[in-house]
């Protein structure tokens, strides 16, 4: 790939929310890189849906939670390799329970994927996108971050931590012409989602004032936004993506 190529890096490109962004970005016309921590065939079919829609798309395994394997990565497969113009800090995992319960190794964990990762991965992209004095980073938090929800103590602090991340992040990057958002998605038909039992659902549905669980693409679009020249002057802000739920 030439070094000039526009590039667009999502964490956790495989699947849900990750995926749909790869498309949808892909659209806007960029390169997208995606990552993945499990098996390569999801990320792989990601590529396959980008090209067979006119997009050129790479898969690559990275966990999100070993920091010498994103220091690594970003030196090896995007400085002075790419020009890096947009982040989109996805990759995600829960691993629910209540607080009393709560394992050290349980809250560690979703600790170090969703907040410690996405900070280093945002780390090194703002050290490559401020030579190059123009980027966008998007970190994908959630609505329970703004709301708290019964037994994702970890999960609920780590995605605000995502939010104060990016708040601090925007007011330093701002000098560069780069900018930093977050999304708050609500309730999002994906793989994460898909595990919850009928009556769960049904709760979490009637507290939506839409009536309705989002898709993968209502995030894309707003990420895309994001990423787009319209969006130039927008930074340090979270936008909630839920139809109308307030948990
Ligand atoms: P998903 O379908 O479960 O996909 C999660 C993605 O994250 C996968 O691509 C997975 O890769 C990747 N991932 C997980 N752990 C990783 C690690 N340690 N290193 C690198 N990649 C890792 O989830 P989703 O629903 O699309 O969620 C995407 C993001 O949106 C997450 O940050 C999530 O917290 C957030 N969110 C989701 C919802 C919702 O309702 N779905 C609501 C609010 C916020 P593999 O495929 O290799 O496992």
């Amino acid at each position: 790939m030439s070094k000039l190529t526009k590039t667009a890096l999502i964490t956790g490109g495989s699947r849900g929310i990750g995926r749909a962004c790869a498309v949808r970005l892909a659209k806007s016309g960029y390169q997208v890189y995606v990552t993945y921590v499990s098996s390569p065939e999801p990320a792989l079919e990601t590529c396959k849906m980008v090209e067979q829609s006119g997009g050129k798309a790479s898969a690559f395994a990275l966990d999100i939670g070993d920091y010498q394997a994103i220091v690594d990565f970003f030196k090896e497969k995007i400085k002075d390799q790419v020009f890096l113009d947009v982040l989109v800090n996805n990759a995600g995992q829960t691993k629910d329970g209540l607080l009393v319960r709560m394992s050290q190794e349980q809250w560690q964990q979703i600790i170090n994927v969703n907040l410690n990762g996405s900070f280093f991965c945002l780390q090194q992209a703002a050290k490559i996108m401020m030579r190059q004095k123009t980027g966008r980073i998007i970190n994908i938090s959630s609505v329970t971050a703004q709301s708290g929800n019964p037994g994702q103590a970890n999960y609920t602090a780590a995605k605000a931590g995502l939010i104060g991340l990016t708040k601090t992040a925007a007011q330093e990057l701002a000098p560069r012409n780069i900018t930093v958002n977050a999304v708050a998605p609500g309730f999002i038909e994906t793989d994460m989602t898909a595990s919850l039992n009928d009556e769960v659902k049904e709760k979490y549905q009637s507290m939506i004032p839409l009536k309705r669980f989002g898709s993968a693409e209502d995030i894309a679009e707003t990420v895309a936004f994001l990423a787009s020249p319209e969006a130039s002057y927008i930074t340090g802000q979270v936008l909630s993506i839920n139809g109308g739920m307030y948990m």
